[in-house]
């Protein structure tokens, strides 16, 4: 494929640069024919919500930070989408929180999670977890429960960018505390959250690192702070009301 040349000035410039990486992806061998499926419906609720992160959005990648920094194990997860659209700005929101990166796929094969660890590799990953996959998530079926034992298994915080409905339960069972990356407010995944962040994964995980960044050298009582105020089910009305009515301005204040 050509490199992706559109001016930054395009009105449709972060549309296109989505689709491109998606589309690389595929061609990479990264992402899944479903995932170009779930890349689709993403970008329909992007466009409801103005392709911008809501306030409430925002708040909740804050609390997403203060999270991953209070956590013993914090882990993110990675699947085919995510790589292909946020490999490098996955790379650093681990290494400003002193997360671990796994590759976890719905369709997973061996080889597609190789690809994905060699792809984030060479955006500057020291060590990908994922290829064990030598423990399981109780409740799921064979390949869907495949995870690390020293990985996901034993995370206390997990990121998990567009996960299905399912695992995003059957993580929740395990006690895990769950920051689900998800442009559907409606979504199961989403619903399920510790914090759902309603936002597309390439706004979301850089804000998240910004966050963290900003709040590496707060203590544990002003992180905490951060997470009290936080409120699951208003962040969901919020961007829920901001696709219904375009009330953009509404959403999350
Ligand atoms: P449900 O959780 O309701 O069962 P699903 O998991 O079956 O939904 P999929 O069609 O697999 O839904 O799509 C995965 C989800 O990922 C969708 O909710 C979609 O909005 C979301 N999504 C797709 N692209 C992005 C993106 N770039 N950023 C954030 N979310 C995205």
């Amino acid at each position: 494929m050509e490199e992706f040349d559109v001016p930054e000035s395009h009105p449709r410039y972060h549309s296109l640069l989505t689709r491109y990486r998606v589309e690389r992806g595929h061609e990479r061998g990264i992402t899944s024919t479903q995932g170009l499926i779930a890349q689709g419906r993403g970008e329909s609720i992007d466009y409801l919500l103005g392709e911008r992160t809501l306030p409430s959005a925002d708040e909740a990648a804050r609390a997403a930070a203060a999270h991953l920094l209070l956590a013993d194990r914090p882990v993110l997860s990675v699947n085919g989408n995510a790589a292909a659209l946020v490999p490098g700005e996955t790379v650093d929101l681990a290494a400003v929180t002193g997360a671990d990166i796994e590759v976890n796929l719905f369709h997973r094969t061996d080889e597609r999670v190789r690809a994905i660890a060699e792809y984030l590799r060479e955006h500057g990953a020291k060590e990908v977890k994922g290829l064990a996959a030598d423990a399981r998530i109780p409740g799921l079926e064979h390949e869907r429960a495949k995870v690390d034992a020293d990985g996901i298994y034993a995370a206390d915080v997990v990121v998990v960018p567009l996960e299905d409905g399912d695992r995003a339960e059957a993580l929740g069972e395990m006690g895990k505390t769950e920051i689900v990356i998800d442009l559907n407010p409606l979504s199961r995944s989403a619903r399920l959250a510790t914090v759902p962040v309603v936002d597309n994964v390439i706004r979301a995980v850089p804000n998240i690192a910004a966050h963290a960044r900003e709040l590496r050298e707060a203590d544990a009582a002003t992180l905490r702070g951060v997470l009290d105020g936080f409120d699951a089910q208003a962040a969901l009305d919020a961007a829920e009301r901001a696709i219904r009515t375009g009330n953009l301005a509404g959403a999350g204040e």
